[in-house]
């Protein structure tokens, strides 16, 4: 039976945090598949279409990894692709505090499903999503947080909040 995890988020976009936890995740799992979710209530900042193609670019050379979006319960998408684990980062202790309900949660909704934290390493710890998102819309350089060959301005404006 294969391992295969799920890493749900936003990815708004993806940063050099998130790739190194996937990167760290590959000898663990078969498959990894980053799965974009879709929040009505929470407009994105850049289009879905992009944080996709972003991401399937950067872990292109890994077959072992794929990209999927969905809407709705993240246990529901682990059960459609016979998914077992959830593989989430931890930064900070507030991000634990978070995980913890959520994990607890979905474990509740899916027995068979474990979430599987990674430790960020410490050069990530600061790095996240929305502190890129604030670089750009004030017109700054976020290239160091972002993966190699992702070009945040390239061929898109950032979605209206
Ligand atoms: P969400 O909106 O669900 O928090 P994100 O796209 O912000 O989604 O993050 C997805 C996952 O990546 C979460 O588990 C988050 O903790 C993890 N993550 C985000 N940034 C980092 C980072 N710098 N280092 C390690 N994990 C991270």
């Amino acid at each position: 039976m294969k391992r295969i995890a799920l890493f749900p988020g936003s990815f708004d976009p993806i940063t050099k945090g998130h790739e190194s936890i996937v990167l760290r995740a590959l000898p663990l799992f078969d498959n990894i598949i980053i799965a974009i979710g879709i929040n009505e209530q929470k407009k994105s900042f850049f289009p879905l279409g992009e944080r996709k193609a972003w991401i399937e670019k950067v872990f292109a050379p890994y077959p072992a990894v794929s990209v999927v979006t969905y809407e709705g319960l993240t246990v529901d998408l682990c059960e459609k692709l016979g998914a077992k684990y959830i593989l989430r980062g931890l930064r900070t202790s507030a991000d634990f505090e978070f995980e913890r309900s959520i994990g607890q949660m979905n474990k509740k909704m899916f027995p068979d499903v474990e979430t599987v934290f990674l430790l960020t390493t410490p050069e990530y710890t600061a790095v996240n999503s929305y502190i890129v998102r604030e670089i750009i819309r004030h017109g700054g350089d976020a290239s160091s947080f972002i993966p190699e060959g992702v070009n945040l301005s390239s061929g898109m404006q950032p979605a209206k909040e």
